[in-house]
């Protein structure tokens, strides 16, 4: 059941990535989970092994670059079926960090810091949010940069951020003392005055840390303001953009294993002399995550270059049918969807994540009534 047809390159492709997670993600999840195994090593490894995802090289016709895209989406959604938590690391270090390099960084910068982050050899963080300072993340933010000759000093805090406890480098957003603008800084692990804190305990994506990071006057050279210290918020929101695309392919890649679980569980589960598939509250059930389920597979696919707009309306819709779905295939499977061994109920911890990461549910609400009255 997979509801979209796939051609044989797709097929050849989504084979590949699915047989690696299935089996080697699958064999390293307990221990990322547990915490006696950082994520970041098995970047290394997925890297080596699938080559990141397909590139796509200069004058590469349309159908290969599709091709790619298409790629890009589906390595997500694989890793999202197996380890939603790995995905988070990986997708800030891959996505968020090195992504923003690539598309705004100066071309030393992009020489500097982008094939120790895409090899997996350097783990990335991307720092916007700050304890004072979540869903308000740009009008309260406290972090400030101050110009002295060559550098900028930095001085403030961030938390929740991923990666944060293991992070070697840390794209930082902060408030330009000279003018009030938010700039992004590409700041190193080593310079003096940055320290981190523990990983934080939390509720799910336990395979990816996440903590706090302080900067107590950290000088950073002025040539490494991201792209040369682009003051419009322009490049903020493309990233945030992004990370919400991302956000929603994990969603349907959540959604799609718990619906296949709870589908196959039903089959099996016998009471009271039949499959409880036979009984028609069991099928609403099935009905109506598999209607949610191929309507978030259209958000996603049909994606491409979005809006702002479509990119909040996929992130918002997406992330509430992961949830919706992994708490559907608990129910399904009774109380044996409630134990810690079933995939189900890490799905289902690793899925909420989802609505709050990335600009709540609230936040996406208001942004799309902002942009949809604006038209
Ligand atoms: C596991 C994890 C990983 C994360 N990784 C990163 C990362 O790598 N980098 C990073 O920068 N951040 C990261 N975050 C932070 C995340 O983006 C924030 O938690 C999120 O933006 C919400 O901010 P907050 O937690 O301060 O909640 P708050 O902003 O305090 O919100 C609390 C509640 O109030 C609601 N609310 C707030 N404002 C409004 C409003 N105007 N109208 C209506 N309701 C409102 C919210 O929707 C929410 O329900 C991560 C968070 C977690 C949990």
């Amino acid at each position: 059941m997979d509801g979209m047809e796939l051609n044989d390159s797709q097929l050849l492709i989504r084979d590949q990535y699915r047989k690696f997670m299935t089996t080697e993600l699958e064999a390293a999840t307990p221990a990322m989970e547990s915490g006696a195994e950082l994520p970041f090593p098995f970047i290394k490894k997925m890297h080596a092994e699938l080559g990141a995802a397909l590139g796509v090289e200069e004058g590469d016709d349309e159908e290969t670059r599709s091709l790619a895209s298409w790629a890009r989406t589906q390595l997500v959604i694989e890793i999202a079926r197996v380890n939603p938590g790995f995905g988070l690391s990986w997708g800030v270090t891959i996505g968020l960090c090195a992504g923003n390099i690539m598309r705004s960084g100066t071309p030393d910068q992009k020489a500097r810091y982008l094939p120790g982050l895409l090899s997996g050899d350097k783990v990335g963080c991307w720092c916007l949010t700050e304890p004072g300072a979540g869903s308000d993340a740009f009008g309260s933010m406290r972090t400030i940069a101050k110009r002295d000759g060559d550098h900028y000093i930095l001085n403030g805090s961030k938390t929740f951020i991923t990666n944060a406890p293991y992070g070697d480098i840390f794209l930082v957003y902060a408030r330009n003392q000279e003018d009030e603008s938010i700039q992004a800084f590409i700041v190193e692990r080593e310079l003096e005055g940055l320290s981190v804190g523990k990983p934080f305990k939390k509720m799910g994506m336990k395979s990816s840390p996440t903590g706090e990071v302080f900067f107590d006057d950290v000088r950073v050279p002025a040539e490494n303001l991201l792209g040369a210290g682009m003051r419009d918020r322009d490049h903020v929101r493309k990233s945030l953009a992004g990370e919400r695309i991302g956000i929603a392919v994990m969603g349907l890649g959540i959604a799609e294993r718990c619906f296949e679980i709870a589908r196959d569980y039903a089959k099996e589960r016998v009471q009271g002399g039949h499959a409880i598939s036979n009984y028609q509250l069991i099928q609403n059930r099935l009905a109506r995550m598999y209607v949610a389920l191929s309507n978030a597979r259209r958000f996603v696919y049909e994606q491409g270059d979005v809006s702002i707009l479509d990119a909040c309306a996929g992130k918002l819709y997406v992330a509430e049918v992961g949830t919706f779905v992994a708490q559907e295939a608990i129910h399904i499977m009774g109380g044996y969807g409630y134990l810690e061994e079933q995939t189900v109920e890490r799905l289902a911890r690793d899925a909420k994540l989802l609505e709050l990461g990335g600009g709540t549910t609230e936040i996406q609400i208001l942004t799309i009534a902002r942009h949809i009255l604006e038209q």
